[in-house]
């Protein structure tokens, strides 16, 4: 399950800013997915500000947790 979670009431967010940080957040996740950053526990998002405004989660089970199928592996 892939799992984002956005707050969006912070100034970065205002106006036209709620599509444009929006795309930009989502931009940078799709960047630290594809270059291999451990999602499997709950990472920080991050405003264009430098603020934790949120959370992403992927993991290939549905699981809550704790979840069963946590690699074994360190990262
Ligand atoms: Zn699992």
């Amino acid at each position: 399950m892939l799992t984002i979670s956005c707050d969006t009431t912070n100034a970065a967010f205002e106006g036209e800013g709620l599509r444009a940080e929006s795309a930009r957040i989502l931009r940078a996740l799709a960047d630290r997915i594809e270059a291999g950053e451990d999602f499997h526990t709950h990472r920080n998002v991050r405003d264009l500000n430098g603020n934790v405004v949120g959370t992403c989660r992927l993991k290939p089970c549905n699981c809550a947790n704790p979840c069963e199928h946590l690699p074994t592996r360190s990262a």
